[in-house]
C-alpha cells in the first residue's frame, strides 16, 4: 500500500524565525517544501523558483480562476498562493510536505485538509519579536510597524493550531517539530489500516500457506 505523506503547515507571526526553522528542518530531514507564488517584488538575494515564483497580479488572478491554488491570501498588500497540484502529488507519492504560509492561508487549508499537522511558531517574547523584525533590516519603518501590530493580533490564532512551538533557539524548535512529526506518524488513526493489512498478511502466511 502506498502510504501518503504528511501535510505540515507551519505559520506564525512575522519575525518568529519560521523561515530559518523550516530551512534547518529541510537540511536534516527528507521533506519537500512547497514554493509559493507571490506578487511581491523579490528581495535582495531572492531567486525565482527557489524562494517564490514571482508573478504579476494578472497572472495570479488567472491562477485563482483556474483553481491552481490549494489556498491563497493577501498578506501586507501582496498576494501569496500555494500551488495545489505539486503539493498533492508529493503527498500522494509519500513525501512529507511543508507549507510555510500565513495564518489566513493555514486556516483555509485546515478547512479542506483535516489530516494536516498545523504548527504555530511563537517568539520567546514580544520584545524579542520586535528586535528580530528590526534586525532583519528588510522592512521600511512603516511596514515594520504593520508587521509588529499584526504579529500582536495573530498570536490569538494559536488556539486554532494543533501545536505551538516557541522558537527560543532554532535547534530546540527544530527538535520539537521533529518530535511532533514522529508522534504524528505513530497516531493510530493514521496507521490503522497499515497495521491491519500487515496483520492479515502475517496470519495468512503462518496459518494458511
Ligand atoms: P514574506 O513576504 O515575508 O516572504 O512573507 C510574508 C508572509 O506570507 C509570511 O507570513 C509567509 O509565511 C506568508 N506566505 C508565504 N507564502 C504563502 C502562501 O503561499 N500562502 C499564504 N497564505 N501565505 C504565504
Amino acid at each position: 500500500m502506498n502510504k501518503k505523506g504528511l501535510l505540515i503547515v507551519i505559520s506564525g507571526p512575522s519575525g518568529t524565525g519560521k523561515g530559518t526553522v523550516c530551512k534547518k528542518l529541510l537540511q536534516r530531514n527528507d521533506f519537500w517544501i512547497s514554493v509559493s507564488a507571490t506578487t511581491r517584488a523579490p528581495r535582495k538575494g531572492e531567486v525565482d523558483g527557489e524562494n517564490y515564483y514571482f508573478i504579476s497580479k494578472e497572472e495570479f488572478i488567472k491562477r485563482i480562476d483556474n483553481e491552481d491554488f490549494l489556498e491563497h491570501a493577501e498578506v501586507y498588500g501582496n498576494y501569496y498562493g500555494t500551488p495545489k497540484s505539486k503539493v498533492l502529488e508529493q503527498i500522494d507519492n509519500g513525501k512529507d510536505v511543508i507549507l510555510e504560509i500565513d495564518i489566513q492561508g493555514a486556516l483555509k487549508v485546515k478547512e479542506n485538509y483535516h489530516d494536516g499537522v498545523f504548527i504555530f511558531i511563537l517568539p520567546p517574547s514580544m520584545e524579542e519579536l520586535k528586535k528580530r523584525i528590526i534586525n532583519r533590516g528588510t522592512e521600511t519603518e512603516e511596514s515594520l510597524m504593520t508587521r509588529f501590530k499584526s504579529a500582536y493580533k495573530e498570536i490569538n490564532f494559536v488556539s486554532k493550531y494543533n501545536y505551538a512551538v516557541v522558537n527560543d533557539t532554532v535547534e530546540e524548535a527544530v527538535r520539537k517539530i521533529e518530535c511532533i512529526l514522529i508522534a504524528e506518524k505513530c497516531r493510530v488513526d493514521r496507521i490503522k489500516s497499515t497495521i491491519f493489512d500487515s496483520r492479515e498478511g502475517l496470519i495468512h502466511e503462518q496459518f494458511y500457506d
